[in-house]
């Protein structure tokens, strides 16, 4: 804890700094034991071994005198005495030099005492061998010998006993001293491995205790970055340390909750619509995928009525604020769908759980009646209206995509046929697998030309000549043969690749109509247009500009609209209308009959011409309530000033009531049925010919 409470650096310096004084502690002890040991080798040498050598030489000195005292106990004559006196003198002098000597080195009391005995030895040998040589000299040799052996004999044999012991002792005393080297030596050895060993311990243990307090928190760092890296934001983060470790730890722990802000925000932006605050189509979708499986429930989408044209004519200041009051009026509605989220522009979605049909009807109910009451908007009174379209789960589908899909599409069905609701189930099918893999081939298909133009003839039966044809795109496709358009036109309208099959097709069929102009064919085409192309503001342009491009008349030249074409957004829709009728386009309206609009209101667009749809054309001859609706929508059209095409005419049965109902056109298998461009050319020629033959024909 101390350690930890360190800064890191400081612990290093500490670290460094013991394991430094350990290893010059241990050096001082090294060269201390071996100062010791070279003074007491030095001791040994230069004293004991000086002081060994002189003992043995004044042994040897007092020995050789000895010899000498006994040699001169043997000769008679005096004149042969005489050398040996003075040898034996110098052998004594040598004695008491070399004695003087260890005296003055003697150190030990033990030494000491024996140096004393030696000298009281060496003095009384002196006097009693004075004796003996002045007995020679003065009585003769047996006297003297008498004498040595009465006293000096044993005088020197004292003297020999002491230089002997004196020279063992100092061996000894050696020996003593060599010991106690070996010893000291060797306890020198034991101490200097006990220091190093734990010299080494506690520098071990330092390191590991170092290490430790800076690989633990290391470790820790670790973990809390990895975690980091691995999204879990809610860990707690140690944050007790205050050395580096502590800083590090802390600035994760800051760079943590920055993430956590950070991810909060993007969160935030990905699931939420910034501009109501309510969760956006990816939040509605993830609870629906969490909530779905194995529940029954319902979809809802709710498309906001002439929202762009309050948008267009009042700016998008207003429109925002319009979405963010029905965002608010919604969110306040009871009872309240379990979750909704705004998708896109004017369209929020709801969903709930486990609801029957008619709670999901109330729950409908209680939706649009949200918007009921007008909404103010800058002093301005809004009345806005939704469509709101409703897929069931598991009924109309399990995957909360193709559910939001279905319940779109369903909104749409109930906006165009002026519904406040409708049902998924009754608004058309989803794409199959197969046409699915189609909707992705189609765009390579214009690129390739796989897409075809056929014509069906129009009759008309005041002339009995082809006065129109209409253009019906297929497919060629190189795999499947030729796909007719309701298996992918459709979904061209859904995913709005209509867009660039319409404009290819006016291209198409403007230049036709140029080539039979040239060909002195008096026959206009028409071309099926889609809510979306009705709605493009670059169409009216566009079919001008390739009316010019060919030479071709605006008058030979049909456009078909389906009144739900209209119905999306009527106002747009009505102007653009009214653009192609000034430039003289002629304009037809197609499925009479299979929608709500009324002849009343047809009356108000620039149309010239109404097609009634094949519903009611079929078994006109044989049906009463068919017949009935097409004759007075002949005689209602005729009053309006409508040209009225029957489509979808077979028998000539059909074909003969229509022209005795004063139908003006037909168009059906009963004439011909849709033919490639040069089948019709040679259909028409052919019919042209024995048009001719028969008028040319006598009778
Ligand atoms: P529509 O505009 O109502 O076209 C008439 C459809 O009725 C054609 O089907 C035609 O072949 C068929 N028909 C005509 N006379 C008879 C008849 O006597 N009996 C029967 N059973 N059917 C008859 P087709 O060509 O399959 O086109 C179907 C629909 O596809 C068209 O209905 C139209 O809505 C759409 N469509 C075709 N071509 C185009 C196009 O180029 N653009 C657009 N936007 N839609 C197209
Ligand atoms: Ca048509
Ligand atoms: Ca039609």
């Amino acid at each position: 804890m101390i350690i930890r409470s360190m800064r890191i650096g400081t612990r290093l310096t500490v670290a460094f700094s013991a394991l430094l004084l350990l290893m010059l502690i241990v050096s001082f002890v090294l060269i201390g034991g071996m100062q010791r040991m070279r003074t007491i080798t030095q001791d040994i040498v230069n004293v004991q071994v000086s002081r060994v050598s002189m003992a043995q030489v004044a042994d040897s000195h007092a020995q050789t005198a000895a010899n000498q005292l006994l040699l001169l106990l043997q000769i008679d004559k005096r004149e042969e005495r005489i050398p040996l006196y003075a040898t034996m003198d110098a052998e004594l002098l040598e004695l008491d030099r070399t004695v003087g000597q260890i005296g003055a080195t003697l150190m030990s009391h033990e030494a000491h005492d024996q140096f004393a005995r030696l000298t009281q030895a060496r003095a009384l040998y002196d006097e009693l061998f004075h004796e003996t040589v002045e007995t020679i000299e003065l009585n003769g040799v047996e006297s003297a010998r008498a004498h040595f052996r009465s006293k000096t004999r044993a005088a020197l044999t004292g003297l020999l006993q002491e230089t002997a012991t004196m020279s063992e002792q100092q061996q000894q005393g050696m020996q003593a001293n060599l010991e106690q080297f070996k010893q000291a030596e060797e306890s020198g050895r034991y101490f200097i491995v006990a220091l190093i060993t734990s010299s080494l311990v506690l520098g071990t243990m330092l390191a590991w205790f170092i290490t430790r307090s800076i690989v633990t928190p290391l470790k820790e760092s670790v973990a809390v970055a990895e975690n980091i890296a691995q999204g879990n934001l809610a860990q707690t983060i140690p944050l007790s340390q205050s050395d580096e470790m502590g800083q590090l730890l802390n600035s994760l722990g800051l760079m943590r909750d920055s993430i956590v802000q950070r991810e909060d925000k993007i969160l935030k932006l990905a699931y939420q619509d910034t501009l109501t605050s309510l969760p956006n189509r990816t939040h509605f979708l993830e609870s629906l995928t969490e909530k779905i499986a194995g529940q029954s429930g319902m979809v809802a989408v709710l498309d906001i009525n002439r929202f762009s044209l309050i948008n267009n004519a009042l700016g998008h200041a207003v429109g925002d604020r319009l979405l963010q009051e029905v965002a608010r009026r919604l969110s306040e509605c009871d009872p309240r769908p379990s979750e909704m989220a705004r998708l896109w522009g004017d369209k929020f979605a709801f969903f709930m759980m486990g609801v029957s049909k008619d709670r999901t009807e109330q729950l409908a109910r209680t939706i649009l009646a949200c918007l009921q009451e007008p909404i103010v908007l800058f002093e301005q009174k809004l009345d806005v209206a939704g469509s709101l379209g409703i897929a069931l789960f598991p009924q109309d589908g399990e995957d909360p995509s193709s559910l939001l899909r279905r319940a779109e599409m369903a909104s749409r069905y109930a906006k165009r046929r002026h519904q406040t609701v409708a049902y998924a189930a009754n608004a058309g099918a989803e794409p199959q697998p197969d046409q699915l893999s189609l909707i992705g081939e189609m765009r390579n298909a214009l690129k390739n030309n796989e897409f075809v133009v056929y014509y069906q003839p129009k009759l008309h039966f005041a002339t009995g000549a082809i006065s129109a044809a209409e253009a019906l795109i297929r497919w060629q496709h190189p795999q499947r043969g030729l796909i007719p358009p309701f298996k992918f036109i459709p979904f061209a309208e859904q995913t709005g690749f209509i867009r660039e099959i319409t404009p290819w097709l006016i291209a198409n069929v403007i230049a036709q109509a140029a080539e039979w102009q040239r060909r002195g064919l008096d026959i206009v085409p028409s071309v099926n247009l889609s809510t979306l192309d009705l709605l493009d503001r670059g169409l009216v342009d566009y079919v001008c500009g390739m009316l010019k491009q060919h030479g071709v008349a605006p008058n030979k030249i049909c456009l078909e609209i389906t009144e739900s074409a209209l119905m999306e957004e009527p106002e747009l829709a009505l102007k653009h209308l009214n653009e192609l009728a000034a430039k003289g386009i002629k304009l037809s309206i197609d499925d009479y009959g299979s929608g709500q609009a009324s002849l009343a209101y047809l009356k108000t667009l620039p149309v010239n011409e109404l097609k009634i749809d094949r519903e009611f054309v079929t078994a006109v001859s044989s049906e009463v309530k068919n017949a009935a609706i097409v004759r007075s929508t002949i005689v209602l059209c005729h009053e309006l000033g409508l040209t009225v095409v029957a489509e979808g005419a077979e028998t000539q049965e059909e074909l003969a009531w229509l022209k005795s109902n004063q139908c003006d056109i037909v168009q059906g298998y009963g004439i011909a049925k849709p033919m490639p461009v040069a089948q019709f050319l040679a259909w028409v020629g052919e019919r042209d010919l024995s048009a001719e033959r028969s008028s040319n024909m006598p009778g």
